[in-house]
C-alpha cells in the first residue's frame, strides 16, 4: 500500500516536495506545473536532501536509485539506473548533484521532450527496515491526494496527439487493432458512423502511444467532459455523445448543392460522403502541414493562409479522394490518406464537375 508524504524540514517548516514510500521503496516525485500557477514539488533539490540526510542518521542503506517516470518506463531498470549502493556513500548534497546529472540524460534519446523542468520521479531502494520504519525516520506528513494526478501527462505534452494520430487511431480501431490497457467506455461514445462508436478514451490512449513514442496508460490522461482528450477528439473532427443517446441528425451532411450534383450517381454520393467521414478532413489536413509545413491548394498552388490570414484562411482548404475513379472501392473501404488531396474550395467543386460523367 503506497503512502505519500509531504516533506517537513527539521524546523517544522513545511517543505514543496514529496515522496511515498512502497514496502522497501521511496518514490520521490518530479517537480510539475508551471512556477506560481500549479506548481508541485518547486523545492524538489532542497527535500531530496532532507530525505537522502534522514535515511543515513537513520542507518538505512540505499541499494539503488533509478529514474521512474511514466516516460521511460519502458525502458530496463538497469538502463535508467542513476545510482548504485557502492556511490552512495558519499555525503547528501553530493549525491544530489550526481543525481540530477545522470537523470536528465535517462530517456533522452527516446523521448522527444524538450523544455521544462529536468527533475525526474525517481525511486530508491532501501535497505536496512521496513515501511514502517522507513516512513518513522523520514518523517513528513501524510497527504490526502490522489497519488495519480502526478502520473497525469501535462496538457502540452497532451497536445501533440495531433488529428492526424486520432484518425489513424480510429482506423487501427475499426480494423480490430488493440489498444492495451484500455477497456469498453462507460459513460460516452465517439461516433465514427451511424453503425460504429468507439470507446473515446481508447481512441486517445492508442493515438498518443504513437504520438509520444511510449506506452500511454489509463491512468496518464483524464477523460470526460472538458478534458483536454475530449477536446482533442473533437478538434479532430469527432463527435462524443453520453451513451445512449441516438444521434438524430445526419452524421455526414452533404450540401444541398452536391446533393444535386450527385443525385443519381451512388459513386458520386459514396465519394461525397467518404470525403465528409468524421475525422478525415482535420487528419489530412494534419498530415499535409506535418509534411509540407503549410497547407496549400494542391491543384492550384494557393495559400489561403497567405490570403485570409492564419484565423480563418484554413477553412477553404478541403479534402479530396482522388481515387474516386478506383471503382472498386466499396464500403468497408478504410480511406488512407495519401489517396486524399488538399484542395481550395474552388478547384475541389471544379474537380468535382470533372468527374461529372462519372456514374
Ligand atoms: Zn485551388
Ligand atoms: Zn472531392
Amino acid at each position: 500500500m503506497a503512502r505519500f508524504f509531504q516533506i517537513i524540514s527539521d524546523d517544522g517548516s513545511p517543505i514543496d516536495a514529496h515522496f511515498g514510500i512502497e514496502s522497501d521503496e521511496v518514490v520521490f516525485h518530479s517537480r510539475g506545473g508551471t512556477k506560481g500557477k500549479g506548481a508541485i514539488n518547486s523545492e524538489y533539490a532542497l527535500g531530496l536532501s532532507v530525505l537522502l540526510v534522514r535515511l543515513k542518521r537513520a542507518s538505512f542503506a540505499v541499494e539503488r536509485v533509478w529514474v521512474d517516470s511514466s516516460r521511460v518506463q519502458g525502458i530496463p531498470i538497469s538502463q535508467r539506473t542513476i545510482l548504485t549502493s557502492e556511490e552512495s556513500q558519499i555525503p547528501a548534497d553530493q549525491i544530489v548533484k550526481v543525481l540530477s546529472t545522470r537523470m536528465k540524460a535517462v530517456g533522452r534519446s527516446s523521448s522527444e521532450f524538450s523544455g521544462g523542468n529536468s527533475t525526474r520521479r525517481i525511486r530508491m531502494k532501501i535497505s536496512g527496515g521496513d515501511a514502517q520504519a522507513l516512513s518513522l525516520a523520514l518523517g513528513g506528513t501524510p497527504v490526502d491526494k490522489n497519488l495519480r494526478s502526478l502520473d497525469r501527462l501535462p496538457a502540452e505534452v497532451l497536445r501533440k496527439v495531433t488529428a492526424e494520430y486520432i484518425w489513424r487511431a480510429v482506423q487501427d480501431l475499426i480494423s480490430g487493432v488493440d489498444s492495451p490497457g484500455f477497456g469498453e467506455s462507460t459513460d460516452y461514445d465517439l461516433i465514427v458512423d451511424e453503425h460504429l462508436r468507439l470507446p473515446p478514451k481508447a481512441v486517445f490512449g492508442l493515438a498518443a502511444t504513437r504520438a509520444l513514442g511510449f506506452q500511454i496508460l489509463p491512468k496518464y490522461f483524464t477523460a470526460g467532459l472538458n478534458s483536454v482528450c475530449f477536446d482533442l477528439l473533437e478538434d479532430a473532427g469527432f463527435r462524443i455523445v453520453p451513451k445512449g443517446n441516438e444521434v438524430v441528425e445526419p452524421v455526414l451532411p452533404i450540401l444541398q448543392e452536391d446533393r444535386v450534383w450527385a443525385e443519381g450517381r451512388p459513386k458520386l454520393v459514396a465519394h461525397l460522403r467518404r470525403e465528409r467521414a468524421p475525422g478525415l478532413s482535420c487528419a489530412k489536413k494534419a498530415e499535409f502541414k506535418r509534411v509540407y509545413g503549410r497547407l496549400y491548394c494542391e491543384r492550384c498552388k494557393m495559400d489561403p493562409v497567405e490570403i485570409y490570414g492564419a484565423e480563418n484562411g484554413e477553412a477553404c482548404i478541403e479534402v479530396h479522394h482522388r481515387a474516386v475513379q478506383v471503382v472498386q472501392m466499396g464500403a468497408e473501404h478504410l480511406t488512407i490518406l495519401e489517396d486524399l488531396q488538399c484542395l481550395c474550395a474552388s478547384c475541389h467543386r471544379v474537380t468535382h464537375r470533372e468527374l461529372k460523367s462519372f456514374r
